[in-house]
């Protein structure tokens, strides 16, 4: 009952657009909600504005007229009755729907309401009226090739095909919060018919959800507890001291302050759990390498574990550099190592050779055994799943944690879903640095960009470009950072490197771009957004960000955090023709604390979990910010469930908890 077959109008090529979007059976389609929905009610074409939305309903009232563009387009237009009005309708490249429209047949027109002309610029058309109540229209994520309409059709088809579906809430559970039944649910979050009922039916998905969540970090937190027993490492404070004052900088005072936290917990014998915030650029790299040092003056292991391979190389030489005075044995390892240099690597890990190992989720990976692992960094910590974390933990035997995050978490948040961790915050940038200057410009005004990309280059300064970015289709963004790279050829190639990177190349060959890049080699590097967090070239002053508008500025802050990292005079321009307003905050300020607070108002918790990654902060419905309420229910629910030892009795919550989070 589970085969994507089993659906009318599904063959090979639909399943193909369908696994695109993560469907590969009826369950997942049915699981494949709406992201957002239109309530359809009808305009009052006499209070409407130029340009403003129209939902409209009429009959036809002539034969539909199609004019073909050039080049295969059309636009069709026709006349439509509705109430005492007559108004015009246009709609482009729908010339196919022709035989569908005639004379007095009875249809909704959705579109754009151009008040001059009487007429709407169409969108949509439904083939019926509107009811008087307002009517809900689910809108779902879609891929190209995929009409909205079809997967709509698709979505139908399986719901009625009432596949099995498991209702992981507690029967006592739903019954005392007077859940509506999961089915139903299902039903209703595809095909409301009220808002009240759909308020009803995303509040039990949601819940169910976020329990679910909830059980698998109150494990993970109990098996942590268990643990926090660790070995106190003693501080050589006179070796210490030298270090860093044989850095090649002062460390700020929240630096300072970090470093003492961090070291007061690596010298007590319970276990270190530790977060250290700092806005991108403010230093967190330095406070970890000093906490390395101190397991290593201990002959501990440090292992460092960050989300991509670019950014472990770019830590893997910086790190070496700081420590170039002293005998710590460093070795990278990523997916792109090679297999000979990967067994001499675990072989130094298991015999103790090797003092700290920088990669990504390879160095927690199965057959990585380490002799003594005392300290564990992950890197951008957010981007990892609770599971990963935790089996990186599993390693050593208690050893110190330590995560960096550049994206603030408030405080709630963090202890709610970490548990008891401490936090230390980086707030200050380093001295001298100085704020970078944000402009917003709009498209036409790229003569005064690439202005000022010249004055950069004149300086000897590097500068970053962020390429236009086209939603759901690889291959056209590769078009683009192609299209732009050859103009910037045209425009600087003659005295300046102009480099690409996108995400369809090989970790070599970016790898490879990135170290002509940190040496000056390349003048411009154009990119898609695969420049990493945390990259770090001191003398790249300028970034460029084309279509501003398609990122959260969540992520254009983390973007930006890639320039102003010397005392050198730093400038982001933001380029964007539309949605000035949001992109303002963009020019007023650098706090990414105060810019995630505002993208955390605008769009719930955004990009800040990293939604679209994999891993346990993934949610298809729930949304840790505006869920709150439901979020501590959830809590306590399975708190409750957990002390009560129920998992045995649920064999469909024990399966998925084992499986996520192996329970021994
Ligand atoms: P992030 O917190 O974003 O990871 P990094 O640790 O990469 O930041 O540091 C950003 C840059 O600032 C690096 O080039 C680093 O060498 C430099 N830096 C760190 N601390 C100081 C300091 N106290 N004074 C001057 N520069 C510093
Ligand atoms: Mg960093």
């Amino acid at each position: 009952m589970n085969d994507l077959n089993l659906i009318k109008g599904i063959g090979p090529k639909t399943s193909l657009y369908l696994s695109k979007l993560d469907i590969y059976s009826v369950n997942d389609l049915i699981n494949h909600f709406p992201f957002r929905y239109e309530v359809l009610s009808r305009s009052d074409i006499f209070s409407l504005k130029q340009d403003d939305k129209i939902v409209i309903d009429g009959f036809i009232d002539s034969i539909p007229n199609i004019f073909r563009f050039r080049g295969g387009k059309n636009k069709m237009s026709f006349r439509l009755r509705t109430g005492n009005a007559i108004i015009n309708v246009i709609i482009f490249n729908r010339g196919f729907l022709k035989p569908n429209l005639t004379i007095n047949r009875e249809i909704t027109v959705i579109g754009k309401w151009d008040l001059v002309k009487n007429t709407v610029v169409a969108s949509d058309i439904i083939f019926e009226g509107l009811s008087d109540q307002p009517r809900i229209e689910s809108i779902y994520h879609t891929t190209n090739g995929l009409s909205r309409k079809n997967l709509r059709r698709y979505i139908d088809e399986a719901l009625m095909l009432k596949p099995q579906i498991i209702d992981y809430i507690p029967q006592p559970i739903a019954l005392q919060h007077k859940f509506i039944d999961k089915i139903k649910a299902l039903n209703i979050i595809h095909r409301p018919s009220n808002i009240n009922d759909l308020k009803k039916a995303m509040i039990r998905l949601k819940y169910e959800e976020l329990f679910m969540f909830m059980l698998k970090v109150n494990i993970l937190k109990q098996r942590n507890k268990s643990k926090v027993e660790g070995h106190a490492k003693e501080i050589r404070q006179d070796k210490v001291d030298s270090f860093i004052k044989n850095l090649p900088f002062e460390l700020t005072l929240d630096q300072q302050t970090a470093v003492h936290d961090i070291l007061k917990d690596i010298s007590s014998n319970q276990a270190m759990n530790r977060l250290l915030q700092g806005d991108v650029g403010s230093g967190k790299t330095v406070v970890a390498v000093i906490a390395i040092y101190v397991m290593y003056l201990n002959k501990y292991q440090s292992a460092m574990m960050v989300p991509t391979e670019i950014l472990a190389r770019q830590h893997y030489e910086n790190i070496k550099t700081l420590f170039k005075d002293t005998d710590i044995n460093i070795k990278l390892l990523i997916g792109n190592t090679s297999k000979k240099e990967k067994a001499s690597i675990y072989q130094g890990l298991e015999e103790g050779v090797i003092d700290l190992v920088i990669g990504t989720h390879a160095v927690m990976q199965d057959m990585v055994a380490y002799l003594n692992l005392g300290l564990v960094i992950t890197d951008e910590q957010h981007r990892f799943g609770v599971n990963q974390r935790s089996s990186l933990k599993s390693k050593g035997s208690r050893p110190d944690v330590l995560y960096m995050s550049a994206t603030p978490i408030p405080r709630t948040y963090a202890l709610t879903i970490y548990g008891d961790m401490n936090i230390s915050n980086i707030k200050t940038m380093p001295k001298n640095r100085k704020e970078i200057i944000t402009y917003l410009k709009h498209p036409k005004e790229i003569k005064e960009v690439l202005e000022a990309i010249h004055k950069e280059l004149l300086l000897h300064h590097q500068v970053y470009v962020v390429a236009p970015l086209i939603e759901e289709s690889e291959n056209s963004d590769l078009e683009n950072v192609n299209k732009l790279k050859r103009q910037f050829e045209l425009a600087f190639g003659k005295n300046y490197k102009v480099g690409m990177l996108h995400g369809k190349m090989s970790t070599a060959e970016k790898g490879s771009i990135m170290d002509s890049f940190a040496n000056n080699e390349i003048n411009i590097l154009i990119s898609t957004t695969v420049i990493e967090v945390g990259i770090d070239v001191k003398n790249a002053t300028l970034m460029v960000i084309f279509d501003a508008k398609r990122f959260g500025l969540s992520t254009l802050h983390q973007l930006r955090g890639r320039v102003g990292r010397s005392d050198l005079q730093s400038y982001c321009i933001l380029i964007s023709d539309k949605e000035k307003e949001r992109l303002k905050i963009m020019t007023e300020t650098n706090d990414g604390f105060e810019i995630s607070e505002e993208d955390f108002r605008l769009r719930g918790q955004g990009d800040l979990f990293g939604v679209k990654q994999s891993g346990d902060m993934s949610f298809k419905i729930a949304d840790l910010k505006k869920d709150f309420k439901i979020l501590i229910q959830a809590k306590n629910d399975a708190e409750i469930f957990i002390n009560n030892n129920l998992i045995g009795k649920y064999p469909h919550i024990k399966e998925v908890i084992e499986r996520s989070v192996n329970l021994d």
